[in-house]
């Protein structure tokens, strides 16, 4: 909440509150209806004045909670990336494997060189597409490259 709405609103209600108490010290049946309209003016004044206040902290906090979302994904991209290390696998073909240092119990993989400059991490996948031949296609942005492969036993990416 602002300043400004905080000003507004409490000047709205110690209007209203200035109105009702000339309103119980007013006797003329005239002077209390003009009161109560009046009131009825400032009260509603008040609440769109609140009402606007919480909508503009609502979205100062959605705001602050989106960007922490943004900072904590970078940094986790930040540690990620550096397990990756470039590769050309071979002529024409570029993409991150991951590092031998850094495989542990993962087994080996390449991710897409187009997603990483992104930010993003995309195991490339491969589809098979005849004997020997094999499509290696990036699941996110659909970056693709052919090349003649042999597919042994679970280990992928093993290329003659
Ligand atoms: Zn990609």
């Amino acid at each position: 909440m602002d300043i400004g709405s905080i000003t507004a609103t409490v000047t709205g209600l110690k209007t209203a509150g200035d109105i009702v108490k000339s309103l119980m010290e007013s006797k003329a049946l005239s002077e209390v209806s003009g009161a109560i309209t009046e009131l009825q003016s400032q009260l509603f004044s008040a609440q769109s004045n609140a009402i606007s206040a919480n909508a503009e902290q609502f979205a100062m906090i959605e705001e602050i909670r989106t960007l922490k979302e943004k900072v904590t994904k970078i940094k986790a991209w930040e540690r990620e990336k550096d397990r990756y290390q470039l590769i050309s696998p071979w002529q024409g073909a570029v993409v991150y494997a991951l590092k031998d240092s850094m495989k542990g119990m993962e087994p080996p993989h390449w991710i897409c060189a187009n997603c990483y400059e992104d930010g993003e991490k995309r195991i490339l996948t491969q589809q098979k597409k005849g004997s020997g031949f094999v499509k290696i296609l990036c699941p996110k942005c659909g970056a693709w490259f052919d090349s003649i492969m042999r597919h042994s036993n679970g280990i992928l990416f093993e290329y003659a």
